[in-house]
C-alpha cells in the first residue's frame, strides 16, 4: 500500500474537502490555505514530482490547467484573476511528493513568490 497521503486520498482511504473528481484528477480544498481560494488539482496517478513526468503524461498535466480553468469559471474568479502554482523538490517548497498544482485565488497576489 503507498504511503503516499495524495494516492490514500486517491483510493478512498483519507477523504479531504474534495470539489470536482472524475477519472483523470481530484480537486480538494488545501488544509492551510494561504488564500481565500486554495485548492489542489492532482493527477489519480502517482507521479512523484514534476521531473518525474513523461512525455505520455502531457495530455494529463494539461487536464490538471484545464480543471483549475473551469473551477475558477463556476466559482467566479476567472475574470479576477487567480495563481496557479507546481512546486518541484525541496528548493521550491515541494513537501508532498504527488504532483499537485496548487489554485489560489480571491486576493491580491504579490510578486516575485517568496
Ligand atoms: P507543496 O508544499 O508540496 O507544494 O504543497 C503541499 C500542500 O498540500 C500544502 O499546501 C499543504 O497544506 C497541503 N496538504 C498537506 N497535507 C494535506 C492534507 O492532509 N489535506 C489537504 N487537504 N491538504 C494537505
Ligand atoms: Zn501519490
Amino acid at each position: 500500500m503507498s504511503e503516499c497521503i495524495f494516492c490514500k486520498m486517491v483510493a478512498g482511504e483519507i477523504r479531504p474537502d474534495v470539489i470536482y473528481e472524475d477519472d483523470d484528477v481530484l480537486a480538494f480544498n488545501d488544509i492551510h490555505p494561504q488564500a481565500p481560494t486554495h485548492f489542489l488539482v492532482i493527477p489519480k496517478t502517482h507521479i512523484a514530482t514534476l521531473n518525474d513526468l513523461d512525455e505520455a503524461q502531457a495530455p494529463l498535466v494539461g487536464k490538471l490547467f484545464l480543471t483549475a480553468k473551469r473551477i475558477a469559471a463556476d466559482r467566479g474568479f476567472a475574470g479576477p484573476g487567480y495563481r496557479t502554482v507546481l512546486n518541484c523538490n525541496a528548493q521550491a517548497g515541494q513537501t508532498v511528493f504527488h504532483v499537485h498544482l496548487h489554485v489560489l485565488a480571491g486576493r491580491l497576489m504579490g510578486w516575485p513568490p517568496g
